[in-house]
């Protein structure tokens, strides 16, 4: 582990598996299916015996078909892992709960989205790390996320023969 990994997790090596907390849309996709270059690049590039996304979404179980169909298609990791937004529940409480799930069960290199007020604050209370995205420059966000995963050596490592 590098320095930075270690000011993360301390001098131990994770003893939970490593994941991501992901939203969906204005983080991974505009317009409910429209990919976002940057987290494509991002997430297709993680080593997934080594790191599990997870995706929390205020999206309802009926957006269930059209989300598989966009991970699916982006060959994106997690598909099996999508937290809908049960419809008796307001979204903010959905992923304060669910972020709090995942930081009992993982050891979360960091959640991304772009709700301050929703999964920036389910962070918070799991004591996650949070990156924000700003709609209009989504890039950044994913630059400092992709920084993390090189921390904790992430990343699939090509082999140049
Ligand atoms: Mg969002």
């Amino acid at each position: 582990m590098n320095d930075l990994a270690r000011q993360l997790f301390g001098d131990d090596v994770p003893a939970k598996r490593l994941a991501l907390i992901v939203d969906l849309d204005e983080t991974v996709c505009t317009g409910f299916a429209c990919p976002l270059r940057a987290a494509l690049d991002v997430l297709s590039r993680l080593h997934r015996q080594k790191v599990e996304v997870h995706y929390v979404t205020a999206r309802t179980e009926v957006s269930r078909k059209g989300t598989d169909d966009f991970l699916a298609e982006h060959r994106l990791p997690g598909h099996r892992n999508v937290y809908y937004c049960p419809n008796w529940q307001g979204s903010k409480r959905h992923k304060a709960e669910v972020h709090a799930r995942l930081a009992r069960e993982y050891q979360i290199i960091a959640s991304i989205g772009d709700t301050d007020d929703e999964e920036g604050e389910a962070s918070r209370l799991a004591g996650v790390p949070f990156v924000l995205v700003d709609r209009n420059k989504p890039d950044g966000a994913w630059a400092v996320l992709a920084e993390l995963i090189i921390a904790v050596e992430g990343f699939r490592v090509e082999i140049e023969e």
